[in-house]
């Protein structure tokens, strides 16, 4: 089986499951509330870090260099979950528990990337979707299609 094809296989077996309705009781019955990417906005994350590190006073800590070394350190961790297997091992030996630890290291890659566009002033939308439309630029779908080498090394 092809990598790309156990990738697929990995998605489906995989997935984590999300609660896909609000709890619209949750606040007068003491539940948590469920949110998920279908109705939270980027704003709501930043606001949610925002308050994280206000409430906590840590506000002087969350230099732009501190928060990039800290998605750095994040990032290896993210890794480190990886090491030593292939690149055909981290999709057949995952499991629920991986995807788990994988969903957690990511998730604090991106606080401290929402960290550093609140502090910096970034327009998180503005910055991927302009990178994205320079992206569709550099490698136009119809060229790298099932490919990937850097543009100039073609
Ligand atoms: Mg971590």
């Amino acid at each position: 089986m092809l990598v790309a094809e156990r990738a697929s296989d990995f998605r489906k077996t995989y997935r984590l499951n999300y609660p896909t309705k609000n709890c619209s009781d949750c606040s007068a019955s003491g539940k948590r509330m469920t949110r998920n990417d279908n109705d939270t906005t980027v704003v709501d994350l930043k606001n949610s870090v925002s308050k994280f590190v206000k409430d906590r006073e840590w506000g002087r800590f969350h230099t732009p260099r501190n928060l990039a070394e800290s998605i750095c350190i994040e990032s290896a961790e993210l890794l480190e979950i990886f090491q030593w297997s292939t690149e055909e091992d981290s999709l057949s030996t995952s499991d629920q528990s991986t995807v788990r630890k994988v969903e957690d290291e990511l998730a604090d890659v991106l606080i401290y990337c929402v960290g550093l566009a609140n502090v910096v002033g970034i327009d998180i939308t503005t910055a991927i979707l302009n990178k994205m439309e320079r992206n569709e630029e550099k490698y136009p779908a119809d060229r790298y299609k099932g490919t990937y080498s850097k543009p100039g090394n073609r």
